[in-house]
């Protein structure tokens, strides 16, 4: 038996790659015939899920501030640091009223116009819903099922957001949208990574079930149409 305190015989770790930041660390943990001293216990043995959950509240709130931001970017412009200095983004609004298709701005195309409002739609509609559930959380705290489940459906609404706003941008882009460097590189990053948030801090599955699980839970049994 070894002490599990650090990387060891008992304790090792190997470097998993994933499109998400290298900066998170995600690797493969390995224990081997390892104990761990009672000392560096966290909590009480057997209720650790409680809390992990006990900080997924706010996890799931952050996430979605982000997620909204980069639709909002994608969606409008983009700014972005380069060597010290900040360098303007056209994205996808600004490319179609700039783009000139057979003589003509992409935007006059009413189906380029259907796609902006949808992204106009999604990024408004889950920015009042963030606001909305931000006002109740300074009021009320974020703990509590009710707020868990208003996250979790801000958390699914947003990344469902996020996946039309990836589709939406790369096709006005068009080539720019899928070019890793030049006009359309916002676009590109975020059509790359916007699935990681619909996994991570709970998935978009995981999400819609907690909201409706909780629906249920306070439906009074008695109610009939
Ligand atoms: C880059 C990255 C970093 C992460 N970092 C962390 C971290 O630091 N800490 C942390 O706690 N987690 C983290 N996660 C999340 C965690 O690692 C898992 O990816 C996540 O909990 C989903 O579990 P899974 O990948 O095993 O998918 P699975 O559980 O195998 O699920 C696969 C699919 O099935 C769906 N599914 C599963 N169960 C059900 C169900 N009952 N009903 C309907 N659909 C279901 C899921 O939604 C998913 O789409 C991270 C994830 C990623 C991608």
């Amino acid at each position: 038996m070894f002490i599990a305190l650090c990387r060891s015989d008992a304790v090792q770790t190997k470097v998993m790659k994933s499109k998400y930041s290298s900066a998170a660390g995600t690797a493969y943990v390995t224990y081997e015939n390892c104990i761990v001293p009672k000392k560096n216990l966290i909590g009480t043995e057997n209720k650790g899920f409680q809390i992990i959950m006990s900080n997924f509240n706010h996890e799931r709130w952050m996430i979605t501030v982000v997620c909204i931001a980069r639709a909002r970017i994608c969606t409008e412009e983009g700014a972005e640091t380069s060597s010290g200095s900040i360098w303007i983004e056209k994205e996808t609004f600004k490319w179609s009223m700039q783009r000139k298709v057979f003589g003509k701005p992409l935007v006059e195309q009413p189906v380029i116009r259907e796609k902006l409002a949808q992204m106009f739609a999604g990024v408004e509609t889950c920015t009042q819903m963030l606001y909305d559930i931000t006002y109740n959380m300074i009021g009320m705290g974020s703990g509590g099922a009710e707020v868990g489940a208003r996250i979790a459906l801000l958390k699914y609404q947003t990344t469902r957001m996020n996946h039309m706003v990836a589709d939406n941008a790369v096709q006005v882009l068009g080539g720019r949208g899928v070019t890793q460097t030049g006009m359309g590189r916002v676009v590109e990053v975020f059509s790359r990574m916007y699935k990681i948030p619909a996994v991570y801090g709970g998935s978009e599955e995981i999400m819609a079930d907690l909201a409706v699980r909780t629906a249920i839970k306070g439906y009074p049994k008695q109610a009939r149409l």
